[in-house]
């Protein structure tokens, strides 16, 4: 598997409170919030927290990755968690989604608006639920997928890390046959592309690197209004 990601300010924010990670199994997308260096921190920390639960281990097909993944995020959550009432830092905290794959299986752990996608032959599909209000409106029917883009609530999440002592990650396994992939991206990239833009970069995508910056230079020609951060994964042809 070649994995590849970049970040980046925008063309709004004087800071970029987004952060991100990866090897050649771990892919890791954090979009930090609070204001100040707080959102910095707790994305920092976040990331930091995974790679020292996931990033060491030598894992086997057969390892208890879902159980490794899930106690990665709530670990995540309590550093941050801490660290936010130590440095009195209301409001401190991050989404983080992360993908750990062993063996052509990718073992996801979500909290928050950033998102895992599954990138296939012909389409691309949305592994992660997003946990905004917004998300909760578009499930009930209140309002469009487009209207969501921007509606006044478009940035209220329903869950976070690191902003109550304890989280409950959403873990999900998907299986990557060869050609397939993976994008782990922020929210400054899918506010501002469709999946179907997204998904016109990446089925041509053979570098991932290039494939990510790629990603982010189209959301920043659509006004760059957030950070903007991408992820991805690919796995060789057989
Ligand atoms: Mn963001």
């Amino acid at each position: 598997m070649r994995v590849g990601g970049a970040s980046d300010v925008g063309r709004v924010r004087t800071i970029n409170e987004d952060a991100f990670w990866f090897d050649d199994r771990l892919l890791i997308v954090a979009d930090g919030m609070g204001g100040h260096v707080a959102g910095e921190v707790a994305a920092a920390v976040a990331l930091e927290t995974v790679k020292e639960a996931i990033g060491s281990l030598r894992l086997q097909p057969g390892a208890p990755v879902q159980e490794l993944v899930r106690s990665a995020v709530r670990e995540a959550n309590r550093r941050v968690f801490e660290r936010a009432r130590r440095d009195g830092l209301d409001g401190m905290g991050t989404t983080l989604t992360m993908a750990v794959v062993v063996d052509r299986v990718a073992y996801v752990g979500h909290v928050g608006d950033s998102r895992a996608y599954h990138i296939q032959k012909e389409r691309m599909v949305q592994i992660t639920e997003d946990h905004s209000v917004v998300a909760e409106l578009v499930k009930t029917g209140g309002i469009s997928a487009a209207e969501a883009h921007t509606h006044p609530y478009r940035n209220l999440l329903t869950r976070a890390l690191g902003t109550t002592p304890d989280v409950v990650a959403d873990l999900y396994s998907v299986s990557l046959d060869p050609g397939e992939g993976l994008l782990l991206c922020t929210d400054g990239l899918t506010a501002v592309l469709t999946d179907e833009e997204i998904y016109r970069v990446l089925e041509q995508c053979r570098d991932p690197d290039a494939c990510a910056r790629r990603l982010i230079d189209l959301a920043n020609a659509r006004g760059g209004p957030d950070n903007i951060t991408a992820v991805v994964a690919l796995v060789e042809e057989s």
